[in-house]
């Protein structure tokens, strides 16, 4: 007998995820726990991918649009134990909310999307889909490649990153962009054998700075961000003049913003501050990039680039979700529709992928990520109950 897809059960399976730490690159014992539970529900299709992501499959009854959701198995560091008023890995329910790092990122609304499927299986009208996947938190390398590796082909996307009982649309996404300037090494007490780096480092931070002027805005998501936050050299010597410097953007950036624009864009403010090159100095603009490797051993270098995506609030499918999710304190009222403040796997499903995409997830996020997480346990439960409606509204809805 397949186990039953109650809220009881729902509730133990997230408490039990929270006891079960997994850091990015390390969910292998998590994915276990996950891809044990699909199966004990009786998912069709139960499988773990190369990267380690764990994907279940509920038939539908008809031919309708196939949804996916998806939550992400890895969560953030939990920090001194000792800060935290509730034991970061004990899963307790305390005062109406369970309590733990992953309650809200994302082991509760996990659970409440796995259970949801269940529950839809041989009921919605068409199939769904559930997969979580690994390395959201650095990135999203996860989300990336079960997208890039296909088969799945979703008509619609629903992330599980919190939102209040919101409908959530979109985001801003985030780039790491480095400035690299090269000179000419040489000992501090030698200038005129070298050409040092740090001589254009003051028009580099100004050209960045002028960035921010021309940053685009979008009356949903508000302006792009641009703002230097590290500066490097090689070799790192008080008495060595460097042949490096390394100088670090954070970007936030629109869903037009590809990384090809963000490039020309910085090479312009350089190119506008720095007329005349010192000789032996010489500089390039480039996306960070950095090699990462999942709990099965895929490895993959990835460009700091995480998109953003941004659905048109009035779009009829959005519009019936809002309608059939409702407000927790006002059923007759259709769910809030707005943006989320950070940034989420969506942006390769929508952004990238242009997959329509949209969030809905219990949870208050300003418990994210601090050592006072937590998820209200009647709102798990309400949540639960609206997924169906949800996922039902946008099957019904034509896709795209
Ligand atoms: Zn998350």
């Amino acid at each position: 007998m397949p186990r039953e897809p109650t809220f009881e059960n729902a509730l133990a399976f997230a408490a039990d995820l929270i006891r079960i730490p997994g850091l990015p690159g390390a969910e292998g014992a998590v994915a276990e726990r996950v891809r044990d539970e699909m199966r004990a529900l009786g998912l069709e299709d139960v499988r773990v991918d190369d990267v380690g992501n764990v994907i279940g499959v509920a038939r539908g009854t008809g031919n309708g649009p196939t949804v996916l959701l998806n939550c992400h198995l890895d969560v953030v560091a939990e920090g001194d134990h000792a800060e935290w008023e509730v034991p970061p890995f004990s899963g307790q329910i305390r005062d109406g909310y369970l309590h733990g790092r992953g309650a809200m990122d994302i082991k509760g609304p996990l659970a409440v999307q796995t259970y949801a499927t269940a529950a839809m299986m041989g009921r919605a009208a068409g199939d769904v889909v559930v997969a979580h996947t690994v390395l959201e938190e650095q990135g999203g390398l996860g989300m990336k490649i079960l997208l890039e590796s296909g088969g799945l082909d979703p008509a619609w996307v629903v992330i599980g990153e919190a939102t209040h009982g919101d409908v959530c649309i979109g985001h801003r996404g985030r780039a790491e962009v480095e400035v690299l300037v090269r000179g000419v090494a040489g000992h501090a007490s030698e200038p005129s054998r070298a050409a040092n780096p740090l001589d254009l480092l003051g028009h580099v931070l100004a050209g960045v700075r002028d960035l921010e002027v021309g940053q685009p805005s979008d009356p949903v998501l508000g302006r792009g961000t641009a703002i230097a936050t590290m500066v490097e050299v090689v070799p790192e010597s008080r008495n060595v003049i460097p042949d490096r410097a390394l100088v670090t953007v954070d970007w936030r950036v629109l869903p037009d913003d590809t990384p090809l624009r963000l490039l020309t864009r910085l090479r312009s403010a350089l190119d506008a501050r720095i007329k005349d090159l010192p000789e032996g100095l010489s500089y390039e603009v480039r996306i960070a990039s950095v090699s990462q490797r999942t709990y099965t051993g895929f490895e993959r270098s990835r460009e700091m680039f995480s998109p953003g995506f941004l659905m048109d609030p009035e779009h009829p499918a959005i519009q019936a979700a809002a309608r059939a999710v409702g407000r927790r304190d006002a059923p007759e009222q259709p769910a809030r529709i707005r943006p989320w403040r950070f940034a989420t796997d969506g942006g390769w499903s929508c952004g990238v992928h242009g997959i329509p995409t949209v969030g809905f997830a219990p949870g208050e996020e300003h418990y994210a990520h601090t050592n006072r997480e937590r998820i209200e346990v009647e709102e798990l439960r309400w949540a639960l109950e609206r997924y169906p409606l949800l996922v039902d509204a946008l099957q019904r809805s034509r896709a795209g």
